[in-house]
């Protein structure tokens, strides 16, 4: 299940396992969670701060930490799904304004929980730049957007961007409300968390298949079958095939990192503890640590199938570093210490799928965040804690708290499809990237110079 394609800058912490011996054939819980990442432990976590009482095991085919949860960036910031003109476009005002809210708070728990389980978080500023016209485009959209619905985002110009960035940018908007953290170093605490809070966490126990027997749940592992009342699918990617035959599109992609072995910031410029995004979703984007090391990601992605090696992919790897020096997002003589690859999980729609499977009753998934995963998790287990230990099992009214994601599941055809998608996009970024101009800015003419 692991993609394992080179370190990160953040590995080996930490976890614990119960002895996977224990699950007897017929052992039964309140409920089994199916991935323990950010997602699935969080939600542990969760319902057993609302009912201490309940029993849980926690079921992963490697172990916490092993999927993109401690193979991120670590930038905890608002927003969710596509930009926010197009959710205003789809939803309406009043739903785009409460699904930015939410993302907004759940910043906030994100931070709140690395305070409580002692794990560094930096706050910061995050911002999403434009460095082509077309990128250009997208914020000025959402700029428009952002003030129809009285969102404080401050639109940035060009000039204003050259005191926090040594690279050439277009033109930008600033969240105040972000953080960075060690992002593997989150989720092996919360195992532990969540260990000591009386969960049963099995390492090393893949789930080939979830259904229905006797009124329970019935889940088929590696080791024989368990039996719960509720089951939550926190695989990111669905790898079940019952589940991901129901929950529609959700395909696979591999998306890329790197990470200077030490301090690197390229000038006096770069505003450390600052993370710049390009708007694009496969544009590259770089963060300055507090530390002074430098993240860089995106630049491309490519379609994969979940618990496949992805071996390593120079060419974006090459492009990247290409990309940082020539932008001067890295030092020139900084050494790039860290390349690695991980999965995440895309809808066609760009939201995620948080709600109960169809036809399953008592199983829910919870999968599909994107990029945005990070702060998400903690936010969504809540909601999908309220909705298994509460009467009624009632999920808030947020458009991705949803049974299923829009169109055909990521069958090998439409995988084949997304790759090739994906692939010509890839390209396409990356020489607008390339050859990104240099001018003056509608975002720029919009908002005035806040210098
Ligand atoms: C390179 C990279 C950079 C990223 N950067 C950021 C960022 O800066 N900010 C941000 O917000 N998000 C970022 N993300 C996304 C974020 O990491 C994810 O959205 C989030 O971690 C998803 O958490 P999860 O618990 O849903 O999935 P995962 O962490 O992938 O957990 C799923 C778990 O399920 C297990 N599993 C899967 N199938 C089975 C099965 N059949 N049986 C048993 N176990 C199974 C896996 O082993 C895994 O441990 C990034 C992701 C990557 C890869």
């Amino acid at each position: 299940m692991t993609v394992e394609s080179g370190p990160t800058p953040w590995r080996g912490y930490d976890t614990v396992s119960a002895d996977p011996d224990e699950l007897d054939r017929g052992a039964e819980f309140d409920v089994v969670v199916v991935g323990a990442g950010l997602v699935g432990l969080a939600t542990a976590r969760e319902i057993l701060r609302r009912q201490p009482e309940t029993s849980i095991a926690i079921l992963d085919g490697v172990a916490p930490a092993a999927g993109a949860s401690g193979r991120g960036t670590g930038l905890v910031g608002p927003r969710i799904g596509p930009g926010i003109d197009v959710l205003e476009r789809r939803f309406g005002s009043a739903t785009a304004l409460r699904s930015y809210r939410a993302s907004e708070r759940a910043v906030e728990i994100t931070v709140a929980l690395c305070r409580e389980l002692d794990v560094e978080v930096a706050e910061s500023a995050q911002y999403v730049i434009a460095r082509t016209a077309a990128e250009e485009r997208m914020l000025f959209a959402q700029m428009g957007a952002y003030r129809r619905l009285g969102v404080d985002v401050l639109a940035c110009s060009r000039r204003g961007l050259a005191d926090v960035t040594a690279t050439p940018v277009l033109a930008g908007l600033a969240y105040r409300s972000a953080a960075m953290v060690d992002p593997a170093r989150l989720t092996t605490a919360l195992a532990r968390r969540v260990a000591s809070l009386g969960a049963g966490m099995y390492h090393g126990v893949p789930v080939s298949d979830i259904g229905l027997h006797g009124g329970r749940v019935r889940v088929q592992t590696g080791r024989g079958a368990v039996a719960a009342r509720s089951v939550i699918v926190a695989t990111n990617v669905p790898t079940i095939p019952s589940v991901a035959r129901r929950v529609g599109g959700i395909a696979g992609l591999t998306v890329f990192g790197a990470a200077t072995s030490g301090s690197a910031v390229a000038g006096p410029a770069e505003r450390v503890g600052s993370a710049f995004i390009g708007a694009d979703p496969l544009a590259p984007f770089h963060a300055t640590r507090p530390d002074g090391s430098t993240t860089v990601g995106g630049g491309g992605a490519r379609s994969s199938i979940p618990g496949s090696v992805v071996p390593f992919d120079i060419t974006t790897w090459n492009w990247l570093e290409r990309w940082a020096r020539i932008t001067g997002a890295i030092g020139k003589n900084a050494e790039l210490g860290y390349r690695w690859s991980g999965p995440i999980a895309v809808t066609a729609d760009g939201l995620p799928v948080v709600g109960p499977v169809e036809g399953m009753p008592g199983v829910w998934f919870m999968g599909g965040c994107g990029g945005h995963g990070l702060a998400m998790s903690a936010y969504n287990a809540g909601a999908i804690a309220d909705a298994v230990s509460g009467p009624g099992g009632r999920l808030v009214d947020l458009p991705w708290m949803r049974s299923r994601a829009p169109g055909p599941r990521a069958s090998r055809p439409v995988r084949a499809a997304v790759g090739g998608y994906i692939r010509v996009r890839t390209l396409a970024m990356r020489r607008a990237q390339s050859a990104a101009p240099v001018r003056t800015t509608n975002v720029q003419r919009e908002a005035g110079d806040r210098k």
